[in-house]
């Protein structure tokens, strides 16, 4: 069977995992054990398969440091962002593990006597996962917990830049004494993806990815028969700075949002949306701050910033800042490749990049960059602001910097994305509640929060009749009414 391998994106020559690489067979053995496994672990009740997450928890807990060096080795991401990944998953699974002893349907009131009427979940039988390389631990997590409390089974293809991650995900549950066989994992790129999408044995199909992408997983999936499928894409975010915020929040805001994980997290903050009043005393300060960020090697402690993930990435950021300032913007800080890293032989960074005088129609403005890129638009006021928010196809995330409350809960109810924060950067999301975006950012799921389990369940609505007579719904009893 042909093979390929994870590298790390601070030293490539480094090979982190080798790994067969999968075909439409293979996928289908995968589809098979799980759906198999399924029918055991469906009959468990819902208690005994949330333990079975607590369990899988615990194995999290106390591998943590070793399981963050990993996300660091191989997605790139500075030390506390690879720790903070693996609590994520860990926060997941105690929230998730809560869910099962919780409601998970209504009962509302018949309309007719002695009869009772209320819903419950039921599981769809196997759910295909294809995830992206840069959260690619905390996403599995998102997917699996509660597919696993639904009585799933699973077939996951991780990304084939950061698969280390995902067995060692997988290999973390197996030990907590959840079914090798109802947890499969599948390698490779498109073509696992592809046939995982469109198995027929698939209840579910969860993607999280490029737009790009995840239109083509959508309709093939859908092409082959009724599936629930769930998308979560990309985000073009802004952060919207008042002239009343408070500069230094804005600052450290605005570097953690645009730079963290080197801009390439769906939630970066990739535009930002300033009031003209204030916007050079905030550039000014922004640059300054930004070309004090250290790069270099993710597992030294004092790097802010690691390598993006592959060097074709980090051209394409490159080609994209290079055509920004084509159509109009200006460079003030940033803009290049940097391969002569100390520590870091072959890796590629991008230094981390301002663009000013951005306008909304440009690509830079309008395109998700996945980069360490910053454009500055300038606005008069918040109306011109939330405007030029939701200029864009997707609908993620924003955050609002001011201290006038009025204007704070104007631009909350006006701006159109999934999430939006009031003096917080536009990355931060807690497990407890839904994330997702709105426009093309997806088709209307989130994942996380108590709703997280809706892209991985079907609702049955059940009613029971105990008054021994044949009771007629919306007939008995209405005749006075025609
Ligand atoms: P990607 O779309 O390139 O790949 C995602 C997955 O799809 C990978 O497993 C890949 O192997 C697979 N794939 C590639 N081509 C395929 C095809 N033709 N058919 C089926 N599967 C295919 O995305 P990426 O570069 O891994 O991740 C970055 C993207 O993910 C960004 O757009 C980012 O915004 C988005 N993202 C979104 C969220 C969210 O929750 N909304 C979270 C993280 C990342």
């Amino acid at each position: 069977m042909p093979t390929f391998r994870s590298t790390n994106p601070a030293r490539p020559a480094e090979v982190v995992i080798e790994l067969p690489e999968h075909g439409e067979a293979d996928v289908d053995v995968a589809v098979q054990r799980a759906a198999e496994a399924q029918r055991a672990w469906a009959a468990r009740p819902v208690p005994e398969r949330a333990e079975a997450v607590a369990a899988a928890g615990a194995v999290l807990t106390a591998r943590k440091a070793e399981l963050a060096e990993l996300v660091s080795r191989e997605a790139g991401k500075i030390r506390i962002e690879g720790g903070g990944e693996v609590q994520e998953a860990i926060d997941m699974a105690a929230f998730v593990a809560g869910q099962g002893r919780s409601a998970m349907g209504e009962v509302v009131p018949s309309e007719m006597p002695s009869k009772l009427a209320w819903t419950t979940r039921i599981p769809v039988g196997v759910v295909g996962m294809i995830t992206p390389w840069n959260f690619p631990m905390a996403i599995p997590s998102w997917k699996i917990f509660p597919a696993l409390l639904a009585g799933n089974g699973v077939v996951m293809k991780p990304s084939e830049l950061a698969p280390a991650c995902g067995v060692a995900f997988v290999d973390a549950c197996v030990e907590a004494g959840i079914p090798a066989d109802l947890l499969q994992v599948v390698h490779g790129g498109a073509e696992p993806a592809a046939a995982l999408a469109t198995h027929p044995g698939v209840g579910a199909v969860s993607f999280t990815g490029s737009v790009p992408t995840g239109r083509k997983v959508a309709a093939a999936a859908m092409a082959v028969g009724p599936k629930l499928v769930s998308l979560e894409l990309g985000g073009k975010n802004a952060m919207v700075v008042l002239d009343d915020a408070d500069l230094e929040l804005v600052l450290d805001g605005a570097l953690f949002g645009a730079f963290g994980t080197s801009g390439q997290r769906c939630t970066s903050t990739s535009r930002l949306i300033v009031q003209r009043g204030i916007a050079g005393t905030v550039i000014d300060r922004l640059v300054e701050r930004t070309e004090a960020l250290v790069l270099g090697d993710p597992l030294q402690p004092n790097t802010d910033i690691g390598p993006v993930i592959t060097a074709d990435s980090g051209r394409r950021i490159a080609a994209m800042v290079d055509a920004a300032v084509a159509e109009g913007a200006t460079l003030a800080t940033g803009g290049r490749l940097l391969d002569h890293v100390a520590g870091c032989e072959g890796a590629t960074f991008v230094a981390p990049t301002i663009l000013t005088g951005v306008k909304p129609t440009h690509t830079v403005a309008r395109e998700e960059v996945f980069g360490p890129v910053l454009s500055v638009l300038e606005v008069d006021d918040v109306d011109e602001a939330i405007s030029v928010v939701n200029s864009v196809e997707y609908g993620l995330s924003a955050a609002v910097y001011t201290r006038d409350i009025n204007a704070a809960l104007h631009a909350v109810h006006a701006i159109d994305t999934g999430i939006t924060y009031i003096n917080a950067p536009t990355i931060g999301a807690e497990i407890p509640l839904p994330f997702g975006g709105t426009k093309h950012t997806g088709n209307g799921f989130r994942e996380a929060g108590a709703r997280g389990i809706e892209q991985f369940s079907q609702i049955k609505t059940v009613y029971v009749d105990y008054s021994g007579t044949l009771q007629r719904a919306q007939i008995d009893n209405r005749e006075d009414l025609g």
